[in-house]
């Protein structure tokens, strides 16, 4: 099985580059889980550098990546210049990089621009700690300037499209096919058994007369909303109309769920996870890989990443 280390540039105290309340270490692991997540369903071995806001020292990503025998090692950053002006994407390798470092850069700036960037800035060579350490071949991404407004609309409005051109190209890179833009769960297979499962159990518990056809869409979302209505009224007596939609009422009803919780609203959060691309086993109890899985999305989501499920998670993942 092919291992891509994938590396989220900066965290904790090293915020990398900002502009007002923008970081660049955010920005840089909300791309990267969403490219690992990507990774992951395509088969390939994911190893995170980090998967919370948390520093890393640069020798210690190359060791992880070395001690791993990785395929491809990847850092995740934006970009910054004195001046507003400067736009666009790079892929930086080491001065010495080997052709394989060269083209894997060259074909994932390809892929970007093929999904559209304000200006293609080419691949560059540079003596950096983690291209120079790194054993594998190894790239950084510059995804557009943090201090350039246009380039922040596009790594927002396009994200999901950016993080699929980039999953599929550095998959292809190591010679696995996949393409995880096809799918509407956040990308991956999309006749998934998991899926299949989720519909099962939402026809059996709550009379969703879903089609169990593994594929996540529209009806399938509502359904789990309509889910969760049901178990706040029968919990909490919450008087919550059972319309599958997640409106101010519905999140005012929810309450938080935290490590150690159980039971059927756990299980929906973790449905609701699964489907946004954060696998965690189904299994109704709210343990340490459920917690993590939460602070993943929260940071994903621009939420404050403290583990524990309120309105403000749940309202982002029935979205
Ligand atoms: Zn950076």
């Amino acid at each position: 099985m092919a291992t891509i280390v994938i590396d989220a540039g900066h965290g904790g105290y090293d915020a990398g580059a900002v502009n007002g309340t923008r970081y660049e270490k955010n920005d840089n692991l909300r791309m990267a889980l969403a490219v690992g997540e990507r990774l992951k369903k395509c088969g390939v071995n994911v190893i995170y550098t980090r998967t919370t806001d948390t520093f890393v020292p640069l020798l210690e990503r190359s060791r992880i990546s070395n001690n791993n025998k990785a395929d491809l090692f990847v850092a995740f950053h934006r970009n910054s210049a004195s001046t507003p002006a400067a736009n666009g994407v790079e892929t930086l390798i080491y001065t010495n990089a080997s052709n394989k470092s060269l083209q894997t850069a060259e074909a994932l700036q390809q892929a970007l621009a093929n999904v559209g960037i304000q200006s293609n800035r080419g691949v560059k060579r540079a003596n950096l700690s983690v291209l120079r350490e790194t054993n594998a071949p190894a790239l950084l991404l510059e995804l557009g300037f943090i201090n350039n407004d246009q380039d922040n609309e596009l790594f927002d409005s396009k994200f999901d499209a950016y993080a699929d051109a980039i999953a599929k190209s550095l998959a292809q890179s190591v010679g696995v096919n996949c393409n995880p833009g096809g799918g509407d769960n956040g990308g991956g297979s999309n006749q998934n058994a998991t899926i299949r499962n989720i519909q099962t159990t939402l026809n059996a518990r709550y009379g969703a007369g879903l089609k169990v056809d593994g594929i996540w869409g529209p009806l399938s979302k509502r359904a789990l909303i309509r889910a969760l209505q049901i178990e706040l009224n029968m919990l909490y007596g919450a008087g919550l109309t059972v319309d599958g939609i997640f409106g101010p009422r519905t999140k005012a009803a929810v309450r938080n769920l935290s490590e150690g919780s159980r039971g059927n609203l756990v299980w929906i959060l973790q449905a609701g996870l699964y489907v946004k691309g954060f696998e965690t086993p189904l299994d109704s109890v709210f343990g340490t890989d459920t917690t993590n899985k939460v602070k993943a999305f929260q940071t994903k989501s621009g939420l404050s990443a403290d583990g524990i499920a309120g309105p403000n998670t749940f309202e982002a993942l029935m979205r």
